[in-house]
């Protein structure tokens, strides 16, 4: 699976750490807080207020 280029531009702004893709790119994972980015229309939305914490209970 190939990344977008503008991916490797972008960090979590929280922790100012990497962020991956997830399935079906509907967002980005900063793995260090747990924390997914949504992406809308091919526009990733880094706010915090915006993110969703990661389930692990699935
Ligand atoms: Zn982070």
């Amino acid at each position: 699976m190939s990344q977008p280029s503008w991916l490797t531009h972008i960090t979590c702004p929280k922790c100012q750490g990497k962020l991956t893709q997830i399935e079906n790119a509907t967002g980005l994972l900063c793995a260090h807080d747990q924390l997914v980015f949504p992406v809308r229309d091919g526009i990733p939305i880094m706010l915090m207020e915006q993110a969703v914490v990661v389930d692990h209970q699935a």
